[in-house]
């Protein structure tokens, strides 16, 4: 019934006694199924090619869409899920909380929403776990909490992943997605980038591989340290990657941009980046090269 009603809304325009109608049946629904979540709580649209489908039909699918395989976004525990071998994950750091060091009003209620609404209390999550038996340090950004934000618990996870491949002399990941800095943490959000660099630098001294694989989107002061620093850096087809946004550039340069820039494509093209690999594909190309590496 539900389907079929939202159906109507994408083809067809309502009158109001049609919403009513629609509303009054959606609470019916509501009712008879036991089914208490909004409509939009169920259903995503593809931003693509414009399909409504089921939110679970999407995650069994990896979060790509059935009709078109775009990749919607994924969280960090599903990345996890998707890379690590089953039972070998062991999170570290998962105690570090961020702190309101500023008072900068609104940021300590954004991020209790944040964890409400991703279940973790940071945009990343790190630890060591196996990719086909490797053995491997990974940091995973989470896009939901705070739009992947880097603030200093952030920073220092990511550090701290990098330290420990360095430690353990084991092969560092980190999965990254992310709007950039954070602005409620100012100056220390951008301090992150130097020290998460440096960090990267550590483990080019010492030999060990570095695999980045940013993922739609990645932006700002992510893309300017760790994220583009990778030994070898792998990427989804058609994922947003990039420093400033397009309009930006334009009316900064005052130059209209290339086709497709700053899709990985794109970025492939012109050296930026050395692998484009499906989702379905990831483990298997991120552990190949790891073979390669280690
Ligand atoms: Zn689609």
């Amino acid at each position: 019934m539900r389907f079929f009603s939202l159906r109507k809304k994408k083809y067809a325009t309502l009158t109001v006694k049609d919403e009513v109608d629609e509303n009054r049946m959606l609470e019916e629904d509501k009712k008879n199924t036991g089914i208490t979540e909004e409509p939009s709580d169920l259903w995503e649209k593809c931003p693509e090619c414009g399909e409504i489908v089921l939110k679970k039909d999407i995650g069994r699918n990896l979060y790509r869409c059935l009709n078109c395989g775009h990749y919607y976004r994924m969280s960090a525990r599903e990345r996890i899920d998707l890379l690590i071998d089953g039972g070998t994950f062991v999170e570290e750091d998962a105690n570090l909380q961020t702190e309101d060091f500023l008072g900068f009003e609104g940021y300590k209620k954004k991020v209790e929403k944040a964890e409400g609404k991703t279940g973790i209390n940071e945009a990343v999550v790190s630890g060591i776990g196996k990719i086909k038996g490797i053995e491997v340090s990974i940091a995973v950004m989470d896009f939901d909490f705070l739009g992947g934000s880097m603030g200093s618990v952030v920073g220092e996870k990511i550090t701290r992943a990098l330290e420990r491949a360095l430690e353990k002399r084991i092969p560092a990941i980190v999965v990254s997605s992310s709007g950039g800095a954070r602005m409620y943490e100012g100056i220390v959000s951008l301090m992150q980038m130097a020290k998460t660099s440096a960090a990267v630098h550590r483990l080019k001294k010492a030999g060990i591989p570095y695999i980045s694989i940013p993922v739609n989107p990645t932006t700002g002061g992510v893309t300017a340290s760790f994220a583009m620093l990778g030994d070898v850096i792998i990427t989804e087809p058609k994922a947003l990657i990039g420093f400033a946004g397009q309009r930006v550039i334009e009316q900064t340069i005052k130059q209209k941009l290339p086709k497709g820039f700053q899709t990985s494509e794109f970025l492939l093209k012109h050296g930026m980046l050395d692998i484009i690999t499906k989702r379905e594909e990831m483990k298997d190309t991120v552990a190949k090269v790891l073979s390669n590496l280690v």
